[in-house]
């Protein structure tokens, strides 16, 4: 049988990831430089993100629970490690138990019960003002993991994309926390709490946004590198007469005769409705717009200027993840883990 291609693909850059994961390290200051996999690799595929990593010597890799670890366990080399961020339920504790990955053990109700499964190393989460999950910092966390065997001890910022005060206080607390909780390493900063400075590596760093092309502090403007390139195929190509309008509700109403593309892609593949009007693609380096409303799975281009956009051809979305961040509304986050289950992923 014939294999099926589908209709919309996502283009992703795999010398781009790794260069963006060299960086990463370099300018973290820390001898390790993990990655954050969760959400299936920020939508990229977590199994392909991983095994490039690997290849790449990355030895660290960070999900949110034991789903998303159970997929990846089997294709973990020998020495890397997997850390479930979400630490550990009691329907979880069998399959934690019998995994090589280690829960980030993140209150004192999960710590008794690692404990008393008899639960071999784990790292701990330590709350220092997200107040998220995690140890709270100002409590006494020496006496809450006693006996425990740590591998990491991870704490998280709140706002290192961010300039302000927050940043430098979560790093003093957190310093204070490496003299009194004994662990093998001590992990701080994201991708953003990378780009304050090698001050905030510590043992290990565990970038995720910016290995996906995401710029999360303007120091990395020109560093990293665009990974994730959607690209939808041209369905029709239509002319527009003057006056008439184009989708739903007639958000857009041709000004002039205008030809446009139909392109297969829409808001149920995460191409939200914040790019109705704003969005656009990218054709030989020239930007062309999205007009009228997203659909669901159809959005409209002005192609007046190209008259070779045929049916059948495959246009790339304008989706440098800042701008695009700023045409829809949305996060660079939300622009990544969105991504649906439609586009075939193909990597270059
Ligand atoms: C998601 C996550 C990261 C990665 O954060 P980015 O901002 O995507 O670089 C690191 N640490 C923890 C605890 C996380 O939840």
């Amino acid at each position: 049988m014939q294999a099926y291609i589908a209709p919309l693909r996502l283009r992703l850059d795999g010398d781009a990831l790794v260069s963006n994961w060299r960086w990463l390290a370099k300018q973290g200051g820390a001898p390790d430089c993990g990655a954050a996999i969760k959400a299936d690799g920020y939508g990229l595929g977590a199994p392909e993100v991983m095994r490039r990593l690997m290849t790449a010597g990355c030895r660290d890799f960070f999900v949110s629970n034991w789903g998303e670890a159970l997929a990846l366990e089997p294709l973990l080399d020998e020495g890397v490690s997997l850390s479930v961020l979400h630490g550990v339920r009691a329907e979880d504790m069998n399959i934690a138990l019998s995994s090589r990955a280690r829960p980030v053990l993140c209150s004192p109700e999960q710590i008794a019960l690692w404990r008393d499964a008899g639960g071999g190393p784990c790292d701990v989460m330590i709350d220092t003002g997200m107040n998220r999950l995690g140890l709270d910092w100002r409590g006494d966390v020496d006496a809450m993991t006693d006996g425990l065997a740590i591998d990491t001890l991870v704490s998280h910022l709140v706002s290192a994309d961010e300039d302000g005060s927050l940043s430098e206080r979560q790093r003093a607390r957190f310093t204070a926390m490496t003299m009194q909780v004994a662990a093998r390493r001590y992990s701080l900063a994201n991708s953003a709490g990378i780009c304050l400075g090698s001050d905030y590596g510590f043992d290990l760093t565990r970038p995720g946004l910016a290995l996906y092309g995401g710029v999360p502090r303007k120091n990395a403007v020109g560093h990293i590198a665009q990974v994730v390139f959607p690209q939808a195929q041209v369905l029709q190509r239509r002319r527009v007469i003057a006056g008439d309008s184009i989708g739903y509700n007639a958000t857009f109403t041709a000004p002039a005769d205008m030809e446009v593309a139909i392109l297969n892609l829409g808001y149920a593949d995460g191409y939200l409705r914040g790019f109705s009007n704003r969005g656009g693609v990218i054709v030989d380096g020239v930007r062309l717009p999205l007009v009228g409303r997203v659909s669901m799975d159809l959005i409209a281009i002005d192609v007046s200027m190209r008259p070779d956009v045929a049916a059948g051809d495959w246009l790339t979305m304008d989706y440098a993840l800042p701008g695009a961040a700023e045409a829809s509304g949305l996060s660079q986050y939300e622009l990544l883990t969105g991504l649906g289950a439609r586009f075939d992923r193909v990597w270059a």
